[in-house]
């Protein structure tokens, strides 16, 4: 039998249904948070908008943002709405200095977070005859926990494999005859390209949950083609559970947000107004069903798109577009968050000027990093030995923050274009979603 839902009465509700399951979720929400949560209680003071202002989703747009800021500003616990002793559990960011996000989970949470990803698991048509391959990092890291949790959740035969030891990876896909792979589209390519090495032409899987970074149609085609699979997309951030926020259907055209769960919002980034449905903007989500870690108005600096534009499937669930950039400046280069401003700081510690230029780019699905850094008189050499050494210790330094490496390039003194308003510190070749591509 084929089941394509996870949760069908849920998932397919009528619109107007969802919406009136939302606003009685919001106003109970938003309660619980003044009522448990004092930085909430101060924010919303502060903003001049009581509980009781809050009637329906449509008095959404009067509550106050939050900010990757203000959960670094309360970390660790802070915005913990539940006594300490009702979680079971912690996970958090894979940002590294400082910018770790630490978010809570009492059973419930994770309960509603497994369905989330079961449902991931359903739409792509997996169902309890399937084994399924767990090979995102498992730890603090949501990707693992999450989709393993779903896959239990329906009843596949789960490998809680998590991620690297490709070799191993290969061999159980084999030997036990996986027929879903979980894991960052990265990995997946990787693992397609190592049977390719192998000389394997064949692999028992049917279907990839793919996601947690940015990935484009021309590399869904390619790994779908070099594994022969249906490969779909999955998105999430730990703030609001992690993996399974949204997840695609079998129209592999946007994903379906799982709306019961979450609010979706889109807005200008500059000016916070509500953007209409069918804009380009930033992506901010209200959780309704968190209870130790809810978040309101979560500003995920994610841009995209939704469309309520009804959809083959038969969810009635939103959908939204991936991500087709960020608002802030932080880039995710082969799954790894990467600021700017960190790789200025390396530069600073070394004695180098902060003139330098980030180029990203994705050659066969492989995301490539390079950062070009002007020699300044105290490092001057036109030795090519003495340039690749600081080259060599440069990537290193970076290596040391970042947690990836990056090219290093040297360049004259002076040769990156100064600029008069904001410097150009990113070249991002990599387009994720043309225009052309979304129909809405
Ligand atoms: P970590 O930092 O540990 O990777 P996060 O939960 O912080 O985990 O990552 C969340 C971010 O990852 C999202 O805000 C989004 O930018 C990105 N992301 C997650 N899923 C996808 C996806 N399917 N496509 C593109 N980007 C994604
Ligand atoms: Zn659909």
């Amino acid at each position: 039998m084929v089941m394509s839902y996870f949760q069908p009465e849920t998932e397919t509700m009528p619109v107007s249904e969802i919406k009136k399951l939302q606003s009685e979720k919001l106003v109970r929400q938003v309660r619980h948070v003044y009522k448990n949560c004092a930085p909430y209680r101060a924010k919303m003071d502060e903003a001049g908008v009581s509980p009781e202002d809050i009637r329906g989703i449509e008095d959404l747009h009067k509550l106050p943002f939050i900010t990757k800021a203000d959960l670094r500003d309360n970390y660790p616990y802070g915005l913990l709405s539940v006594p300490k002793s009702e979680c079971v559990r912690i996970h958090s960011t894979s940002g590294t200095t400082g910018r770790r996000v630490v978010a809570f989970y009492t059973q419930h949470d994770i309960d509603l977070w497994e369905d989330c990803c079961a449902r991931a698991l359903a739409a792509a048509g997996a169902t309890s005859e399937d084994i399924c391959q767990i090979a995102y990092g498992f730890g603090l890291f949501t990707g693992g926990a999450g989709l393993n949790g779903g896959s239990h959740k329906l009843g596949c035969m789960t490998l809680p494999m998590s991620s690297g030891n490709t070799e191993r990876q290969i061999q159980f896909m084999n030997d036990l005859g996986t027929t879903v792979l979980c894991c960052t589209p990265s990995y997946a390519a990787y693992l397609a390209e190592n049977m390719r090495e192998r000389g394997e032409a064949e692999n028992p899987l049917r279907i990839g949950i793919f996601g947690a970074e940015p990935w484009t149609e021309e590399m869904r085609r390619s790994i779908e083609d070099a594994l022969n699979i249906r490969a779909y997309d999955i998105y999430g951030l730990t703030e609001l559970s992690g993996p399974g926020v949204a997840f695609e259907c079998c129209e592999q055209h946007g994903m379906h947000i799982n709306e019961d769960h979450f609010i979706a919002e889109i807005i200008d980034p500059e000016t916070g107004e509500v953007l209409p449905e069918g804009s380009k903007g930033e992506l901010v989500f209200t959780s309704l069903d968190k209870e130790a870690f809810p978040l309101l108005r979560y500003r995920t600096r994610d841009i995209c798109i939704l469309s309520r534009k009804q959809c083959s499937c038969g969810r009635t669930f939103i959908r939204m577009t991936k991500p087709m950039g960020r608002s802030d400046d932080m880039l995710i280069i082969r799954g790894v968050n990467v600021f700017p401003s960190q790789i200025e700081t390396v530069l600073l510690n070394n004695g180098y000027t902060p003139n330098y230029q980030i180029v990203v780019d994705r050659v066969n699905n492989t995301d490539t990093f390079d950062i070009m850094v002007e020699m300044n008189e105290d490092h001057f050499t036109d030795t090519v030995s003495g340039v690749t050494a600081q080259e060599k210790k440069l990537a290193s330094a970076m290596k040391m923050m970042l947690g990836i490496n990056p090219g290093i390039h040297m360049v004259a003194p002076h040769s990156i274009t100064r600029s008069e308003g904001k410097a150009v510190r990113v070249v991002d070749k990599r387009k994720l979603l043309s225009d052309s591509q979304w129909k809405g």
